[in-house]
Protein backbone atom coordinates (compact mmCIF):
# COMPACT_ATOMS: atom_id res chain seq x y z
CA UNK A 1 0.00 0.00 0.00
CA UNK A 2 1.67 3.64 -0.78
CA UNK A 3 2.52 5.73 2.09
CA UNK A 4 3.21 8.94 2.49
CA UNK A 5 5.65 10.58 5.25
CA UNK A 6 4.54 12.47 7.83
CA UNK A 7 6.59 13.97 10.83
CA UNK A 8 4.14 15.19 12.96
CA UNK A 9 0.65 14.98 14.29
CA UNK A 10 -0.30 17.42 16.34
CA UNK A 11 -3.56 17.27 17.84
CA UNK A 12 -6.17 20.26 19.63
CA UNK A 13 -4.53 23.26 16.87
CA UNK A 14 -6.81 26.13 17.31
CA UNK A 15 -4.17 27.99 15.06
CA UNK A 16 -4.55 26.21 12.18
CA UNK A 17 -8.64 26.89 10.63
CA UNK A 18 -11.59 27.06 12.72
CA UNK A 19 -12.56 25.21 15.87
CA UNK A 20 -10.60 22.48 17.46
CA UNK A 21 -8.40 20.79 14.67
CA UNK A 22 -5.93 17.47 13.93
CA UNK A 23 -2.77 18.90 12.00
CA UNK A 24 -0.66 16.45 9.53
CA UNK A 25 2.69 17.49 9.00
CA UNK A 26 3.92 16.31 5.58
CA UNK A 27 7.22 16.00 4.58
CA UNK A 28 8.89 18.28 1.79
CA UNK A 29 8.93 21.41 0.48
CA UNK A 30 9.96 23.25 -2.78
CA UNK A 31 10.89 26.41 -0.58
CA UNK A 32 13.28 26.81 2.11
CA UNK A 33 12.52 29.74 4.02
CA UNK A 34 14.80 30.99 5.77
CA UNK A 35 12.48 31.58 8.86
CA UNK A 36 10.96 28.04 8.54
CA UNK A 37 9.68 27.33 11.85
CA UNK A 38 9.61 23.32 10.89
CA UNK A 39 12.96 22.46 9.19
CA UNK A 40 12.53 18.91 9.69
CA UNK A 41 9.66 19.47 7.27
CA UNK A 42 11.79 20.78 4.49
CA UNK A 43 13.55 18.04 2.95
CA UNK A 44 11.39 15.03 1.33
CA UNK A 45 14.31 12.40 2.60
CA UNK A 46 14.27 10.84 5.43
CA UNK A 47 16.74 12.15 7.96
CA UNK A 48 17.91 11.71 11.75
CA UNK A 49 17.12 14.53 14.87
CA UNK A 50 19.96 14.11 17.31
CA UNK A 51 20.19 15.15 20.72
CA UNK A 52 23.97 14.30 21.77
CA UNK A 53 23.32 15.40 25.49
CA UNK A 54 21.45 12.67 26.22
CA UNK A 55 23.90 10.07 25.11
CA UNK A 56 25.06 7.92 28.08
CA UNK A 57 27.66 6.01 26.05
CA UNK A 58 25.99 2.62 25.89
CA UNK A 59 27.56 1.68 22.59
CA UNK A 60 24.12 -0.15 21.49
CA UNK A 61 24.23 2.32 18.10
CA UNK A 62 28.36 1.67 17.33
CA UNK A 63 27.33 -2.29 16.88
CA UNK A 64 24.36 -1.68 14.52
CA UNK A 65 24.95 0.90 12.28
CA UNK A 66 25.87 -0.40 9.32
CA UNK A 67 27.67 2.65 7.69
CA UNK A 68 30.23 3.29 10.87
CA UNK A 69 28.39 6.67 11.10
CA UNK A 70 28.64 6.08 14.79
CA UNK A 71 32.08 6.24 16.60
CA UNK A 72 32.68 6.39 20.81
CA UNK A 73 35.10 9.23 21.50
CA UNK A 74 35.58 9.64 25.58
CA UNK A 75 32.87 7.13 26.66
CA UNK A 76 29.61 9.48 24.10
CA UNK A 77 28.55 8.67 20.72
CA UNK A 78 29.68 10.93 18.13
CA UNK A 79 27.52 10.76 15.21
CA UNK A 80 28.50 11.70 11.17
CA UNK A 81 25.62 12.67 9.92
CA UNK A 82 27.57 12.65 5.86
CA UNK A 83 28.16 8.93 6.44
CA UNK A 84 24.19 8.73 7.82
CA UNK A 85 21.87 6.34 5.51
CA UNK A 86 19.12 7.08 7.73
CA UNK A 87 18.18 3.28 8.13
CA UNK A 88 16.67 4.00 11.83
CA UNK A 89 18.24 0.87 13.40
CA UNK A 90 20.30 3.08 15.67
CA UNK A 91 16.79 4.45 16.85
CA UNK A 92 15.66 1.33 17.29
CA UNK A 93 18.42 0.42 20.26
CA UNK A 94 18.62 3.41 21.84
CA UNK A 95 17.50 3.42 25.31
CA UNK A 96 17.57 6.90 25.64
CA UNK A 97 16.25 8.68 22.28
CA UNK A 98 19.62 10.40 21.65
CA UNK A 99 18.63 10.29 17.44
CA UNK A 100 15.09 9.56 16.16
CA UNK A 101 13.69 10.26 12.82
CA UNK A 102 12.42 12.93 11.20
CA UNK A 103 9.25 11.45 9.48
CA UNK A 104 7.21 8.09 9.27
CA UNK A 105 6.01 6.10 6.60
CA UNK A 106 1.96 6.29 7.06
CA UNK A 107 -0.73 4.73 5.30
CA UNK A 108 -3.59 6.37 4.51
CA UNK A 109 -5.33 4.15 7.09
CA UNK A 110 -3.09 5.16 9.42
CA UNK A 111 -3.25 8.87 9.38
CA UNK A 112 -7.24 8.30 9.35
CA UNK A 113 -7.19 6.58 12.20
CA UNK A 114 -5.30 9.29 13.97
CA UNK A 115 -7.66 11.70 12.90
CA UNK A 116 -10.80 9.65 13.56
CA UNK A 117 -9.60 9.84 17.31
CA UNK A 118 -10.73 13.67 17.53
CA UNK A 119 -14.18 13.22 16.05
CA UNK A 120 -15.63 14.62 19.13
CA UNK A 121 -13.53 17.66 19.23
CA UNK A 122 -14.42 18.67 15.59
CA UNK A 123 -18.23 17.60 15.96
CA UNK A 124 -18.15 20.08 19.22
CA UNK A 125 -16.03 22.90 17.82
CA UNK A 126 -16.87 22.92 14.14
CA UNK A 127 -13.41 22.12 13.34
CA UNK A 128 -11.86 19.02 11.34
CA UNK A 129 -8.15 18.63 10.03
CA UNK A 130 -5.60 20.57 8.48
CA UNK A 131 -3.14 19.52 6.30
CA UNK A 132 -0.10 21.23 6.08
CA UNK A 133 4.05 20.87 6.25
CA UNK A 134 6.67 21.27 4.76
CA UNK A 135 4.39 21.18 1.29
CA UNK A 136 1.37 18.58 1.65
CA UNK A 137 0.83 19.49 -1.79
CA UNK A 138 4.45 17.84 -2.82
CA UNK A 139 2.76 14.36 -2.09
CA UNK A 140 -0.83 15.46 -3.85
CA UNK A 141 -1.71 11.83 -5.34
CA UNK A 142 -1.88 10.62 -0.78
CA UNK A 143 -2.96 13.66 0.62
CA UNK A 144 -5.67 12.97 -2.19
CA UNK A 145 -6.64 9.85 -0.93
CA UNK A 146 -7.02 11.06 2.55
CA UNK A 147 -9.08 13.88 1.45
CA UNK A 148 -11.72 11.55 -0.47
CA UNK A 149 -11.86 9.53 2.65
CA UNK A 150 -12.53 12.10 4.99
CA UNK A 151 -15.38 14.04 2.43
CA UNK A 152 -16.74 10.31 2.91
CA UNK A 153 -16.90 10.63 6.13
CA UNK A 154 -18.15 14.12 6.17
CA UNK A 155 -14.47 15.15 7.70
CA UNK A 156 -14.00 19.31 7.57
CA UNK A 157 -10.60 19.85 5.92
CA UNK A 158 -8.33 22.61 5.29
CA UNK A 159 -4.71 22.29 3.57
CA UNK A 160 -2.59 24.67 3.93
CA UNK A 161 -0.21 25.43 1.54
CA UNK A 162 2.61 27.76 -0.31
CA UNK A 163 1.39 27.30 -4.03
CA UNK A 164 4.69 26.78 -5.45
CA UNK A 165 2.86 23.61 -7.36
CA UNK A 166 1.64 22.71 -11.02
CA UNK A 167 -2.02 23.97 -11.52
CA UNK A 168 -3.05 20.97 -12.40
CA UNK A 169 -2.31 19.94 -8.81
CA UNK A 170 -4.52 22.79 -7.62
CA UNK A 171 -7.09 21.34 -9.62
CA UNK A 172 -7.66 17.86 -8.83
CA UNK A 173 -7.61 18.87 -5.42
CA UNK A 174 -9.43 21.76 -5.21
CA UNK A 175 -13.32 19.77 -5.29
CA UNK A 176 -12.18 18.17 -2.28
CA UNK A 177 -11.06 20.44 0.17
CA UNK A 178 -13.57 22.61 2.15
CA UNK A 179 -10.93 25.45 2.93
CA UNK A 180 -7.46 26.55 1.71
CA UNK A 181 -4.59 28.83 3.87
CA UNK A 182 -2.59 29.82 1.42
CA UNK A 183 0.41 31.06 2.85
CA UNK A 184 1.91 34.31 1.01
CA UNK A 185 5.68 34.91 2.03
CA UNK A 186 6.67 37.63 0.22
CA UNK A 187 5.67 39.94 -2.78
CA UNK A 188 8.58 40.89 -4.99
CA UNK A 189 9.55 37.83 -6.94
CA UNK A 190 13.73 38.76 -6.68
CA UNK A 191 13.50 39.34 -2.72
CA UNK A 192 11.23 35.82 -2.73
CA UNK A 193 13.53 34.08 -4.38
CA UNK A 194 16.64 35.46 -2.27
CA UNK A 195 14.52 34.39 0.80
CA UNK A 196 12.89 30.89 0.18
CA UNK A 197 14.46 30.11 -2.66
CA UNK A 198 11.92 30.10 -5.74
CA UNK A 199 10.40 33.13 -7.67
CA UNK A 200 6.69 33.92 -6.44
CA UNK A 201 4.73 34.46 -9.98
CA UNK A 202 3.74 30.82 -10.04
CA UNK A 203 2.69 31.13 -6.67
CA UNK A 204 0.53 34.39 -7.08
CA UNK A 205 -0.98 32.73 -10.82
CA UNK A 206 -2.01 29.69 -8.28
CA UNK A 207 -3.63 31.86 -5.90
CA UNK A 208 -5.84 33.97 -8.53
CA UNK A 209 -6.49 30.67 -10.08
CA UNK A 210 -7.85 29.60 -6.76
CA UNK A 211 -9.65 32.79 -5.70
CA UNK A 212 -12.37 32.72 -8.66
CA UNK A 213 -12.51 28.38 -8.35
CA UNK A 214 -12.58 27.82 -4.93
CA UNK A 215 -15.12 29.34 -2.32
CA UNK A 216 -13.11 29.54 1.33
CA UNK A 217 -9.34 30.64 0.65
CA UNK A 218 -7.75 32.49 3.68
CA UNK A 219 -4.26 34.24 3.12
CA UNK A 220 -1.47 33.62 6.01
CA UNK A 221 1.12 36.05 5.98
CA UNK A 222 4.11 34.90 8.43
CA UNK A 223 5.34 39.07 9.43
CA UNK A 224 9.26 38.91 9.19
CA UNK A 225 10.42 41.98 10.70
CA UNK A 226 12.50 43.51 7.54
CA UNK A 227 12.07 40.95 5.85
CA UNK A 228 8.38 40.96 4.03
CA UNK A 229 6.93 44.18 6.54
CA UNK A 230 8.25 47.29 4.78
CA UNK A 231 5.60 50.12 3.69
CA UNK A 232 6.15 48.79 0.03
CA UNK A 233 5.90 45.26 0.73
CA UNK A 234 2.51 45.75 3.05
CA UNK A 235 0.72 47.84 -0.01
CA UNK A 236 1.58 45.39 -2.55
CA UNK A 237 0.39 43.05 -0.96
CA UNK A 238 -2.44 44.90 0.20
CA UNK A 239 -3.24 45.59 -3.81
CA UNK A 240 -3.20 42.30 -5.01
CA UNK A 241 -5.14 40.83 -1.93
CA UNK A 242 -8.36 43.39 -2.23
CA UNK A 243 -8.09 42.71 -5.67
CA UNK A 244 -8.55 38.93 -5.80
CA UNK A 245 -12.21 37.81 -6.71
CA UNK A 246 -13.42 36.02 -3.42
CA UNK A 247 -10.50 35.96 -0.93
CA UNK A 248 -10.78 38.73 0.85
CA UNK A 249 -9.66 37.71 4.53
CA UNK A 250 -5.65 37.78 5.47
CA UNK A 251 -4.16 36.42 8.38
CA UNK A 252 -0.89 38.27 10.04
CA UNK A 253 1.25 35.88 12.20
CA UNK A 254 4.34 37.28 14.42
CA UNK A 255 7.54 35.60 13.47
CA UNK A 256 8.22 33.59 16.52
CA UNK A 257 11.81 31.45 17.23
CA UNK A 258 10.02 28.44 18.68
CA UNK A 259 12.15 26.21 16.13
CA UNK A 260 15.51 27.76 16.32
CA UNK A 261 16.76 24.09 18.55
CA UNK A 262 15.64 22.21 15.62
CA UNK A 263 17.97 23.25 13.59
CA UNK A 264 20.68 22.47 15.62
CA UNK A 265 19.21 18.77 16.15
CA UNK A 266 19.01 18.47 12.51
CA UNK A 267 23.09 19.70 11.93
CA UNK A 268 21.91 23.17 9.92
CA UNK A 269 22.87 26.66 10.47
CA UNK A 270 19.88 28.89 11.22
CA UNK A 271 20.05 32.25 8.81
CA UNK A 272 18.47 34.59 10.52
CA UNK A 273 19.43 34.03 14.61
CA UNK A 274 19.87 37.87 15.37
CA UNK A 275 15.20 38.38 14.93
CA UNK A 276 13.16 39.21 16.97
CA UNK A 277 9.60 38.77 16.98
CA UNK A 278 7.21 42.18 16.11
CA UNK A 279 5.38 43.25 19.13
CA UNK A 280 1.98 43.71 19.33
CA UNK A 281 2.14 47.26 18.81
CA UNK A 282 3.86 46.75 15.65
CA UNK A 283 0.98 43.68 14.55
CA UNK A 284 -1.80 46.11 15.14
CA UNK A 285 -0.05 48.45 12.70
CA UNK A 286 0.39 46.01 10.33
CA UNK A 287 -3.37 44.98 10.57
CA UNK A 288 -4.26 48.74 10.42
CA UNK A 289 -2.35 49.15 7.30
CA UNK A 290 -4.30 46.16 5.41
CA UNK A 291 -7.55 46.94 6.72
CA UNK A 292 -7.09 50.29 3.80
CA UNK A 293 -7.49 48.08 1.40
CA UNK A 294 -11.09 46.59 2.42
CA UNK A 295 -9.62 43.52 3.69
CA UNK A 296 -10.56 41.44 6.91
CA UNK A 297 -7.44 41.27 9.24
CA UNK A 298 -6.36 38.70 11.71
CA UNK A 299 -3.47 38.26 14.03
CA UNK A 300 -2.84 34.96 14.56
CA UNK A 301 -4.22 32.04 12.79
S1 LIG B 1 20.31 5.82 11.05
FE1 LIG B 1 21.36 3.94 10.38
S2 LIG B 1 23.14 4.67 9.25
FE2 LIG B 1 22.39 6.42 10.45
S3 LIG B 1 23.58 6.37 12.34
FE3 LIG B 1 21.69 5.24 12.72
S4 LIG B 1 22.19 3.10 12.28
FE4 LIG B 1 23.80 4.36 11.36
S1 LIG C 1 22.76 3.86 21.81
FE1 LIG C 1 22.17 5.94 22.38
S2 LIG C 1 22.89 6.22 24.49
FE2 LIG C 1 23.94 4.41 23.63
S3 LIG C 1 25.87 5.21 22.80
FE3 LIG C 1 24.42 5.19 21.11
S4 LIG C 1 23.53 7.25 21.17
FE4 LIG C 1 24.54 6.97 23.14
Amino acid sequence: MHKGRIFNIMKYSIHDGPGIRTTVFFKGCPLQCQWCHNPEGQRFDQELIYRPDKCIGCGQCLSICPSKAVEIIQGQAHYFRDKCLACGECCKVCPTGVRELAAKGMSVKDVLTEIEKDLIFYDESGGGVTFSGGEALMQADFLMEILKECRKKEIQTAVETAGFVKIETLRKISPYVDLFLYDLKLMDSSKHQNFTGVPNELILDNLRWLSENHPKVIVRVAIIPGINDGEDDLEKLGEFVSGLKRVKEIHCLPYHKAGLDKYQRLGREYGLSGLNSPNDERMSEIAQKLEQFGIEVKIGG
